[in-house]
C-alpha cells in the first residue's frame, strides 16, 4: 500500500486544526479513493503563540496516523514546509494550509493524476478568494514580470497546495538555501507537472498570518533569489541617468558658448543633486539585497530548528 503524507504548516491554528483533522480523517476513513492508501498527517507547529501544539499533541495521542514537528520558534511558512518535507515518510507529499482554504477533497483528483504518472500535481486557484482589485492585478503583473526573466515556467495563481512525488521531495531537500522562496523552487525543479483546479475557500477560523508588508517582502524575495533583474535594472538606470547628464552638459556648454549664460539656476542644481542621490541610494540598496543574501547563505545556518519530533508509530506493510 502506498503511503501519502499530508503536510500542514501551522502558525496559530488552534481553532482551525481540529476542523482540518475532522475533515481529513473523515475522508481517510470513508472516501473510497482515499482508502486505497495509507496516510500520515504531518503537522508542523511553526512557533505558535496559542495552543496549537497542545492540539497537535492530543491529535497525536488520539490517532496513530498523526505525526508532528514542533519548531523552536516561528521560522515562517517556507521553513516550516521545508522541515516537513525533510521528515515526511510518504511516497508522495501533499502540502496544504491548516485553515481549510485548500479543499481536501481535491486531493482525490491529485492522487488520480499522480497515478497517471505526474510527479508534481499543483492546485490551481480558479478564484483568488476575497481580495482587492489592486492586490489581484499587482500579483498578476508581478508573475508576468518574473516570467520574462527566468528560463523555466513561473505559474501564476499557483500556491503551495500541491502533491509532490518522492522524487520531487528529494530534489527540494537538495536545495538547502535558508532563505527559501518555495513557489520558485517548485518551478525550478522541473518534473512532470499538471494543474488541478480548485476554488479558494474562506478561512474557517483564526486569521491570516500574512500582512501586506510580509507579502511585499516575499515578492522581493522571489525577484532577488531567482533573477538578477534588479541588478540589470540598476545598470540600465545608471546608463539612462549618465546619458541624460551628458546631454544636459552639452546643452549647458552650447548655451554658455553661444549665448554667454554662465550662472545656472539654483533649483536645477538642487533637483539634479537630489535625483542623483536618490538613484545612487536605490542602486546601493539593490546591491545590498544581493549582498545580504550572500551573507546569510554563507553562514549556512539551518532553515529551522526542531524542539520535538513525534513520529507516527503505525507501520504499514507494503
Ligand atoms: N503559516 C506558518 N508560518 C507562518 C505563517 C503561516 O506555518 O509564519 C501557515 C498557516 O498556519 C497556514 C498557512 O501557513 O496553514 C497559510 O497561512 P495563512 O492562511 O495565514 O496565509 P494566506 O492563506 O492568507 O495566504
Ligand atoms: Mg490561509
Amino acid at each position: 500500500m502506498k503511503k501519502v503524507t499530508i503536510l500542514v504548516p501551522c502558525h496559530n491554528e488552534e481553532e482551525s486544526l481540529p476542523l482540518l483533522y475532522n475533515t481529513v480523517s473523515n475522508l481517510m476513513d470513508n472516501d473510497p479513493k482515499w482508502r486505497e492508501y495509507a496516510w500520515e498527517l504531518l503537522l508542523v507547529d511553526d512557533g505558535s503563540s496559542d495552543k496549537t501544539i497542545e492540539v497537535m499533541k492530543s491529535l497525536y495521542e488520539k490517532d496513530d496516523r498523526v505525526s508532528y514537528i514542533e519548531l523552536s520558534r516561528n521560522f515562517g511558512k517556507e521553513s516550516a514546509m521545508f522541515a516537513g518535507l525533510n521528515y515526511a515518510q510518504g511516497d508522495c507529499v501533499v502540502i496544504m494550509d491548516a485553515d481549510l482554504q485548500h479543499p481536501p477533497h481535491v486531493i482525490s483528483e491529485m492522487l488520480q493524476k499522480w497515478e497517471e504518472g505526474y510527479e508534481d500535481v499543483y492546485g490551481k486557484r480558479v478564484t483568488r478568494g476575497k481580495e482587492s482589485w489592486m492586490k489581484k492585478h499587482l500579483t498578476l503583473f508581478y508573475y508576468k514580470l518574473l516570467q520574462k526573466f527566468v528560463r523555466y515556467e513561473m505559474l501564476p495563481n499557483v500556491g503551495d497546495f500541491r502533491l509532490l512525488d518522492k522524487k520531487c521531495v528529494e530534489a527540494l531537500k537538495e536545495m538547502k538555501e535558508s532563505e527559501r522562496y518555495t513557489k520558485g523552487l517548485f518551478c525550478f525543479m522541473g518534473f512532470k507537472k499538471i494543474g488541478v483546479e480548485f476554488e479558494t475557500q474562506e478561512r474557517v477560523a483564526g486569521q491570516s498570518s500574512w500582512s501586506t508588508g510580509q507579502l511585499f517582502k516575499l515578492a522581493i524575495e522571489g525577484m532577488v533569489s531567482f533573477t538578477t533583474i534588479p541588478l540589470k535594472f540598476a545598470t540600465m538606470l545608471g546608463i539612462l541617468v549618465s546619458s541624460g547628464a551628458f546631454i544636459y552638459m552639452m546643452v549647458v556648454l552650447f548655451k554658455t558658448i553661444f549665448f554667454g549664460e554662465v550662472v545656472p539656476g539654483y533649483p536645477t542644481l538642487i533637483i539634479i543633486i537630489l535625483f542623483l542621490s536618490g538613484v545612487q541610494l536605490l542602486t546601493v540598496g539593490i546591491l545590498g539585497e544581493y549582498i545580504g543574501r550572500i551573507y546569510i547563505e554563507t553562514k549556512k545556518r539551518p532553515a529551522y530548528i526542531i524542539r520535538e519530533y513525534k513520529k507516527q508509530e503505525k507501520e504499514y506493510e507494503n
